[in-house]
């Protein structure tokens, strides 16, 4: 059967009796009892009036009944679209409206909120503590037998960060999804021995799709947070095997000093993605913890592209490999690009999503009928075959005429002393077009704009240095650890003026 929540099940299939989650407290959940849940949520999707092709729309706080609520939704061919907690009434009104989902689930707390702007949906309720009206319902049935679906039929749509614009729908086939999450599975060798740490939310496919997917594919355990928890991941770490992470997570468990070789000394594998890893955490984590970070690149429309090896060299600041069945390119101007130069990267194959929810002309742009699709990452690849990311193609700077990539500047930045991190931006200039300004964290002893700008004289060309440089104490980030870029463009946009 090619149907997701078959693969999914597989693993633990003569196994129901074993645990899946740990949550926090104590409680176990047993794959049987999963499973079970995910068939009574199925249930009472369709006695909602869910029918296959229906979208299910989700804005809950991160419970193993969401997870149900998740595989429910597919079990009942439905598509299951997450939508981020922090997302505000008039945000969640604009994914509803553009998704006109059959059943809105939302927190009790928000209920009124979200009738007002949930037109023809049925609403119903899932809180922190996995309580509510689609509880209650789920509890008063019985068991589901799984809707047919074909491969290419849509199992979720998930909507892009808005790091760069307004967020777009992706559309996820049953096939992206278990496709990938076989691959992973393979390449980062999961087995029913792991136990994961799953701290990540499960609206974005980081949490979701590689996290749990994975998890569940190979038969593992997971130790369910409901959130990143410095305390509570350094407590689970001594009995676990995996920790999946966004970059904050890492640089976060590096501040606490319980973290040490012989904490992490059962742990085979940390994985890092959604947002680049400073070359600066993944030395300091190898000197802490005698591990090397996996990190690995990925976005909503193609699941995870490339990845470090597992066994061979993990390399700081690249993205490893295209994983296998999945090609990538970077090209420029229609051509492919020589060896390690920089370029637009394009990747094909079984992830690649099924293009724009109601979006067809943008969909055309990006996704090219023989299966290439353009990520809008700016990339290189060198001559062993690493990806190196160096930015998004929207923030490429244009001054006087020439290219600036942000991540050259903010590499030679970070390396200065008394710099934790930096975002290079370009901002309107009357003279250039746009002006290079650097937006600096300090540490330490701290740093100046003086002291920046003096250190990049001699090793920049004129028109890459920042013409203006700000220190800052934080970067504006969102939760799956990305710098806001737009935020601050916006914020810096009368600099030249
Ligand atoms: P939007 O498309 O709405 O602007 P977004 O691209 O941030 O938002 P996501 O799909 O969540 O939305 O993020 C994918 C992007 O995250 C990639 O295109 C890439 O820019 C970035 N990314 C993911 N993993 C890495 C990584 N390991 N290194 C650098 N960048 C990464
Ligand atoms: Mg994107």
């Amino acid at each position: 059967r090619n149907h997701l929540i078959s693969k999914l099940k597989e693993a633990s299939t003569g196994r129901e009796e074993d645990v899946f989650a740990h949550l926090p407290g104590g409680e176990t959940v047993s794959f049987g009892a999963l499973f079970a849940g995910a068939e009574r949520m199925a249930a009472a999707l369709v006695s909602c009036g869910v029918e296959p092709g229906d979208r299910v729309a989700v804005q809950v706080a991160k419970t193993i009944q969401a997870i149900e609520l998740y595989l429910g939704t597919v079990m009942a061919g439905g598509i299951f679209l997450p939508l981020n907690t922090a997302y505000t009434g008039p945000e969640v009104a604009y994914f509803v409206g553009d998704a006109s989902p059959r059943v809105v689930v939302c927190d009790p707390d928000r209920l009124d909120e979200i009738s007002t702007i949930s037109g023809e949906a049925k609403v119903l309720t899932l809180n922190a503590a996995g309580q509510g009206s689609l509880r209650d319902l789920a509890d008063a049935q019985d068991g589901f037998d799984v809707v047919a679906r074909d491969s290419g039929d849509l199992a979720a749509i998930l909507y892009t960060s808005g790091t760069t614009g307004r967020s777009k729908g992706a559309m996820l086939s049953h096939d992206n999804l278990a496709s990938n999450s076989a691959v992973l599975r393979d390449y980062w060798r999961f087995t029913a021995d792991d136990v994961l740490i799953h701290a990540l939310p499960i609206f974005h496919t980081h949490g979701l799709f590689v996290a749990t997917n994975v998890a569940l594919l190979s038969g593992a355990k997971v130790v369910f947070l409901p959130g990143f928890d410095a305390d509570a991941i350094l407590e689970a770490m001594p009995t676990a095997t995996a920790l999946m992470g966004v970059p904050t997570f890492y640089t976060r468990l590096l501040a606490d000093e319980r973290l040490t070789r012989e904490r992490a000394g059962n742990m085979r594998l940390f994985i890092s993605g959604s947002a680049p890893l400073l070359v600066d955490t993944h030395e300091q984590w190898e000197a802490r913890t005698g591990h090397r970070i996996l990190e690995r690149y990925g976005m909503t429309e193609t699941n995870m592209s490339t990845s470090n090896p597992y066994d061979g060299e993990r390399r700081a600041g690249t993205v490893g490999f295209p994983l296998p069945g999945i090609e990538a390119r970077v090209m420029d101007e229609g051509a492919e690009v020589p060896t390690g130069e920089i370029g637009v990267l394009e990747v094909r194959g079984a992830n690649v999503f099924q293009g724009y929810w109601q979006m067809p002309e943008k969909t055309a742009e990006e996704l090219k009928p023989d299966g290439w699709f353009i990520t809008g990452d700016m990339a290189k690849i060198d001559a062993d075959g690493y990806v190196t990311i160096v930015g998004r193609e929207k923030d490429l700077i244009i001054t006087g005429g020439f290219n600036v990539y942000p991540k050259e500047v903010e590499s030679l930045i970070d390396d200065l002393p008394g710099v934790l991190e930096s975002a290079v931006i370009g901002a309107p200039h009357p003279d250039f077009g746009e002006g290079v300004v650097a937006i600096v964290v300090p540490e330490g002893d701290g740093t100046s704009a003086q002291a920046i700008s003096g250190a990049l004289q001699g090793q920049l060309a004129k028109f890459k240095q920042p013409k203006r440089v700000i220190v800052l104490d934080a970067l504006p980030r969102n939760t799956m650890g990305k710098v806001q870029k737009k935020a601050l463009r916006e914020t810096y946009a009368g600099i030249f003026a």
